[in-house]
């Protein structure tokens, strides 16, 4: 199948955010390219938390039930990755690693984010079995266990009293956290939390499962779990190869966009992780559905525009900064004339 083809719309990155503005798109009959490298963030765990109707879904069982009902629109999907994004006059122009270039009238970035984890010997191997971060998405399953919390940051004594919630056994490793303060200490202390003095060395495991974590001392301290603080680093190479600049944010970086997930590049859409670090399965759907419908509306509103046009007359041309000359974008992110499509 040739690569050289031209689209309403490209979505890049198929995972919750845009396989949802996939099939938003798909269902107002824009034609959509979705190119996805098919590394979703959540691939290590075994089950997807807090998706009402599907509570506890393996995450590719679920994606991939999510491309069944896409193409059933009539949406394209490749497996692929986009290496680079630039503006031809009238279209947008991606590259893809295959080989090939698609074109497409505007573009969705859904490309999520790559979480930074601590340089700590284990804690890659373990990542989203017993090394985790959010209690929404593992708190349940380690509940009444022995919970470590790797201290990196203040953001760490906010960990420590998430899983109190869900355990009586939590062990904070002070490891590179600067001093909290007397209120966090004392906090720690009225709600049981033992805190644990060194630096972490490793993490020891047997089986897959976590056992202890190692101190520089040389003393282990017996663990089911580790709560870790990654940094979040939306994937933007894309974005800022299209001229926009990345964000930053306390705990990473992201791709800033207004309501309705429109960005500072004109034609250029953001949706799910990549625009919102704390995005959860359920949250980046619902964003790639307003991303979708909002790429829809201003579609609508653009050929609206050019048929007006050329009924006058006036020589037709689409611009790829959206319905109008881009001139009209509102402050909070929509096209000043555009009627938003009400999901
Ligand atoms: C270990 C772990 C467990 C989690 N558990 C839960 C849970 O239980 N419940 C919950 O609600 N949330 C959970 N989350 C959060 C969840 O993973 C995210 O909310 C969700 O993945 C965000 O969806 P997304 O579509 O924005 O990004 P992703 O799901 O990460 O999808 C992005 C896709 O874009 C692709 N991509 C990126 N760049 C390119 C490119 N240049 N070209 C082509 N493709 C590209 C990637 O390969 C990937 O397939 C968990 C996260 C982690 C790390």
């Amino acid at each position: 199948m040739s690569t050289d083809q031209q689209y309403d719309v490209v979505v890049i990155g198929g995972g919750p955010a845009g396989l949802s503005a996939t099939v938003t798109l798909a269902r107002s009959l824009r034609s959509v390219l979705v190119v996805d490298a098919g590394e979703p963030r959540n691939a290590p765990s075994t089950g997807a938390h807090n998706v009402l109707g599907r509570e506890g879904v393996p995450p590719l069982e679920l994606l991939a039930a999510g491309r069944r009902e896409a193409e059933g629109y009539g949406a394209e999907i490749r497996r692929d990755l986009a290496v680079s994004a630039r503006r031809e006059r009238e279209v947008f122009a991606v590259e893809l690693a295959s080989g090939g270039t698609v074109r497409a009238r505007r573009l969705v970035l859904a490309t999520g984010l790559v979480d930074e984890l601590p340089e700590i010997p284990g804690v890659r191997e373990l990542w989203g079995h017993s090394v985790l971060h959010c209690p929404y998405c593992h708190g349940w399953e380690v509940r009444g266990r022995r919970i470590g919390v790797l201290a990196t940051s203040p953001m760490s004594i906010h960990q420590a009293l998430m899983f109190r919630r869900l355990s009586d056994e939590i062990t904070l490793f002070r490891h590179t956290m600067p001093d909290p303060g007397d209120d966090a200490e004392e906090q720690l202390a009225a709600l049981g939390v033992r805190v644990v003095d060194g630096t972490v060395a490793r993490l020891r495991s047997a089986d897959g499962e976590l056992r202890a974590v190692v101190l520089d001392d040389g003393g282990e301290v017996p663990v089911d779990a580790l709560v870790v603080a990654p940094r979040f680093l939306a994937r933007t190479e894309l974005f800022e190869q299209l001229g926009g600049k990345p964000s930053d944010h306390p705990m990473g970086a992201f791709i800033a966009t207004g309501p309705m997930s429109r960005t500072e590049v004109p034609g250029v859409w953001a949706a799910g992780n990549a625009d919102d670090l704390s995005a959860t399965v359920a949250g980046a759907a619902g964003a790639g559905v307003f991303a979708g419908a909002a790429v829809n509306a201003d579609l609508v509103a653009e050929d609206a525009a050019e048929a007006v046009r050329v009924r006058r007359g006036e020589r037709a041309g689409r611009d790829p900064r959206g319905a109008g000359d881009g001139s009209d974008v509102r402050e909070d992110g929509a096209a000043g004339a555009t009627p938003l499509r009400t999901p």
